[in-house]
């Protein structure tokens, strides 16, 4: 598998976290070597991608090595889901139903994450979504799916 940059392939990191509900971390992280791991310790899931041309600042990187499966598992308290994760991870739902009441996003994120985040989570979330989106709503809605629709398209999606 291959990315245009490192931009790129740590965008299709995160967004492999925030659809399986967890955080991860960048062990090595410059441009022609990136590795990501869950935060989750032991958890085992982990990427390496690197260039194959040093002298090359736009060569693509290629995926190395993978350990697709997490051995982590979510459970009720997950820390990973904070008032920050939820407006990423519901920003599309958000900006297209900015009062959505929080009694709903926290069923989303019930069924979702089998997490439960309190009504002020919530309602922070909704309000980070909020502020994020005025003014540039349709720019960064786009840029959200086209990010999205990346993502899906990349084997690291696989659970
Ligand atoms: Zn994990």
């Amino acid at each position: 598998m291959v990315f245009a940059n490192a931009k790129e392939f740590k965008e299709a990191v995160k967004w492999h976290f925030v659809n399986h509900c967890r955080s991860y971390k960048f062990k090595i992280n410059y441009w022609y070597k990136v590795k990501a791991v869950c935060k989750a310790e032991p958890c085992l899931w982990s990427v390496y991608a690197s260039s194959n041309d040093l002298s090359d600042k736009h060569s693509p990187l290629h995926v190395k090595t993978l350990v697709p499966n997490h051995t982590c598992g979510t459970d009720e308290n997950n820390t990973s889901v904070t008032s920050t994760w939820v407006a990423e991870r519901y920003a599309g739902d958000l900006s297209i139903n900015p009062k959505m009441d929080v009694k709903t996003m926290k069923a989303m994120v019930r069924k979702d994450c089998m997490a439960q985040i309190s009504r002020w989570k919530a309602s922070r979330a909704r309000s980070i979504v909020n502020e994020k989106f005025e003014g540039s709503y349709q720019e960064q809605y786009s840029k959200y799916l086209e990010i999205i629709v990346k993502s899906l398209r990349g084997p690291i999606m696989e659970p």
